[in-house]
């Protein structure tokens, strides 16, 4: 059963305009992006979004929180188009969608103890009877995330960058949400303590029944987290499949490009003889190419690229593909 359900999202940024150019008229513009994208998560799934920075990943995690408001589109969760609710009525839903930021210095307010930064969002929600309840669930939250109870009344920067991750997991999770948008959440942690961290989502996910909206840069990651990987590309989505279908046998090119830019070897991974690096830079996304966005670095454009374009479609393994070389079945 389909726990988020988000239909045409949009979200445009206006470009700021100088007082000059204000006097002048020059028309307004924007930044698209996120344009007009549509994808739903099953309760206890796991969806990942890859692309290059500026594709539109973190913005897509921002409003299916609303932590920013969307420019078109809607967001439903729980069976609930939360796009339509006031501030107020948003209280409770926002217990149940929690978020992983993938920097803990920032994320942690570093006069805060441990303790009271991880039992804050219990005293806002009004979670627990008394100060000791709450202390209680605090304690036994930090053990969840394998944190030793000293912590309790450490500050930050006591802390090493793996631990406060934990602290931030801690922080997310102690509300008991449905719903976890995690941010690159592992991005800033080297190799082995990545991993640890990984398996303690995955343990934590399988524990909690949660479902997670998984935005990373690292590809090899979601080999092991994400049931569905949606490939953006300039606010919009390429591709939309399995780890096999995105990693092992890529069809869009831009997916094919991505997966080539992997630096370390995976077997896993397509065969070399596939690879290939697009050329040029990703275009300006206050005006994005017409037709296909892709058409300027794809190697494979037609003269239907560059003027119209490509629908998502679905293929025969299950994949949606936006692409003129492909022919839904
Ligand atoms: Fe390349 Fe055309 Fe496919 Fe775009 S639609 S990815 S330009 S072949």
């Amino acid at each position: 059963m389909s726990l988020l359900r988000v239909s045409n999202l949009k979200k445009y940024f206006a470009v700021k305009r100088s007082a000059g150019e204000i006097l002048m008229r020059v028309p307004q513009k924007f930044v698209k992006a996120v344009d007009g994208v549509s994808f739903e998560i099953n309760e206890g799934e796991t969806f990942g979004l890859v692309g290059e920075s500026g594709s539109g990943k973190t913005t897509t995690g921002r409003l299916v929180l609303r932590l920013i408001e969307p420019t078109e589109g809607t967001i439903e969760f729980d069976g609930v188009d939360i796009t339509r609710l006031s501030n107020n009525e948003m209280r409770s839903f926002r217990r149940k969608m929690q978020v992983i930021f993938q920097d803990p210095m920032a994320a942690l307010n570093p006069y805060m103890k441990i303790g009271d930064a991880v039992k804050h969002g219990l005293e806002i929600h009004n979670i627990g009877k008394s100060e000791q309840e709450r202390r209680n669930m605090v304690l036994e939250m930090l053990e969840k995330v394998n944190l030793q109870p000293e912590i309790y009344s450490r500050y930050p920067h006591e802390l090493s960058g793996g631990q406060r991750q934990r602290v931030v997991i801690a922080r997310a999770l102690i509300l008991k949400p449905k719903f976890v948008v995690a941010d690159e959440a592992l991005a800033m942690l080297d190799v082995s303590v990545r991993s640890q961290l990984l398996k303690l989502l995955l343990d934590l996910k399988k524990e909690m029944n949660l479902t997670f909206l998984f935005i990373t840069h690292d590809l090899a990651t979601t080999k092991y987290i994400c049931n569905k990987i949606g490939v953006m590309y300039l606010g919009k989505f390429v591709e939309i499949g399995t780890y096999n279908h995105i990693y092992k046998s890529p069809m869009h090119p831009y997916t094919k490009a991505l997966i080539s830019a992997i630096p370390e070897p995976d077997p896993d991974i397509m065969s070399s003889k596939k690879r290939f690096i697009p050329e040029g830079e990703v275009p300006n996304p206050i005006n994005p190419p017409k037709g296909c966005r892709f058409h300027p670095r794809c190697p494979f454009s037609m003269s239907i690229c560059g003027s119209v374009e490509p629908e998502l479609v679905k293929m025969e393994d299950g994949r949606i593909i936006a692409c003129h070389l492909y022919k839904s079945n």
